[in-house]
């Protein structure tokens, strides 16, 4: 274990996915750079971290040049929930750009190993169904998702040009939406969302008529897929989905949760934000064959562990931490 130690960088530590990573990196005894400036990311996520001897914490933002020494890196950091990456669209789009420009700066000069977390939403609203890795999209470039769609589209851009023109060794994972412990109650996503209004019997706001479909994998299934990308040989690179294909309607999402918790909250309709995605389905026929990956939680399992972590959450910080939804 000792001699496979690694220094890992893991860009967006304190957010809802670079935490469970880092927790999962760390118990394979590496040790770990977190950098984050903590605009979504929450120090509560990390704080059972703080105290490990191979944790290391840096208040960093990535869209200014960072250099560490360091063995291979993450590059998670990104606001990932709509009302977030539109609350500044700018820095959004700088996060995705110029945080890549950076990290891969830092990567050719160390020449280690880089991973991207990309996205479903280079697909857009896609016009295939499912999506493979082949399709190019259907993406608005001036619409209020953009600055996020093309923000990870033009990250994807310089990660090939690096591995192209630097022969940098890089990893493009596109993830599809995930959900779990960890995620902030005001995230904004579907998923803690419905959780979080069903625990406190607020109305559940389902956009649209509900009939769009998404694709829900829990998180440990997909950091599991993004640490087996990771440790491939050079040679693949992605873009690889990684993603539960389990399709399901939004309307149906409402009702499982509403099942699930008891709750008596009802469904209210809200109106659908622009560019909303019709539909999302992974194919993950390249995942399977390359990493040796396939998805071990369904969604009602997955559902039970976030219902409880969003419980515990609202008995020890209360309800005021749930935006109201009037
Ligand atoms: P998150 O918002 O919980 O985490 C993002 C983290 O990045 C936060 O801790 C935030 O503070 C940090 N961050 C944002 N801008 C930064 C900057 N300029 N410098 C340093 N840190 C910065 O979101 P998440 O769900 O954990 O997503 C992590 C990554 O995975 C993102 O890149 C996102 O685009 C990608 N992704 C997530 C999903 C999903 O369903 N969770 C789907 C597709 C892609
Ligand atoms: N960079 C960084 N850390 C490093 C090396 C580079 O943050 O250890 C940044 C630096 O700001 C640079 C960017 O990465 O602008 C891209 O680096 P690269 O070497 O590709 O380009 P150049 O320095 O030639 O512009
Ligand atoms: N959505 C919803 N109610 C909410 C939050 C989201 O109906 O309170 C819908 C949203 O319009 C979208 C789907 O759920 O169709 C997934 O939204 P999310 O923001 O979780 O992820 P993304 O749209 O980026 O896939």
């Amino acid at each position: 274990m000792f001699a496979a130690r690694k220094r890992i960088l893991v860009t967006g530590g304190g957010g809802f996915l670079g935490s469970h990573l880092s927790r999962l990196l760390l118990s394979q005894g590496h040790e770990v750079l977190c950098v984050d400036n903590f605009f979504t990311g929450r120090r509560r996520n990390i704080h059972d971290l703080m105290d490990h001897e191979n944790f290391e914490m840096l208040r960093h933002d990535v869209t200014f040049p960072l250099y560490v020494e360091v063995d291979a890196i993450y590059n998670l950091a990104c606001p990932a929930s709509p009302i977030h990456y539109q609350f500044d669209p700018v820095q959004t789009t700088k996060t995705s750009v110029v945080g890549a420009i950076n990290m891969l700066g830092l990567a050719k000069r160390l020449r280690i190993p880089i991973l991207q977390s990309s996205t479903s939403e280079v697909y857009g609203d896609p016009t295939e169904h499912p999506q493979t890795e082949a399709y190019w999209g259907n993406v608005n470039p001036i619409g209020n998702r953009s600055c996020y769609d093309e923000g990870k589209r033009c990250a994807e851009t310089l990660f090939f040009d690096y591995h192209r023109q630097h022969k940098l060794s890089i990893k493009v994972a596109r993830i599809f939406n995930t959900y779990g412990p960890a995620m902030r109650p005001d995230d904004g996503r579907v998923v803690s969302n419905f959780i979080c209004q069903a625990l406190v019997g607020q109305d559940i706001t389902v956009y649209g008529q509900g009939t769009q479909t998404r694709s829900f994998c829990y998180v440990s299934d997909l950091i599991d897929g993004l640490v087996r990308l990771m440790n491939t040989p050079p040679q693949i690179t992605g873009p690889i989905n990684i993603g539960n294909p389990n399709e399901f309607t939004i309307r149906r999402l409402a009702e499982t949760i509403i099942a699930m918790t008891g709750s008596k909250s009802r469904i209210v309709e809200k109106p659908l934000p622009s560019d909303d995605p019709r539909q999302r389905q992974p194919d993950i026929t390249l995942a399977k064959e390359l990493l040796g990956w396939r998805p071990a939680i369904e969604l009602e399992e997955g559902l039970m562990h976030t219902i409880a972590y969003f419980d515990t959450l609202l008995s020890e910080e209360g309800k005021s931490i749930i935006p109201d939804n009037a």
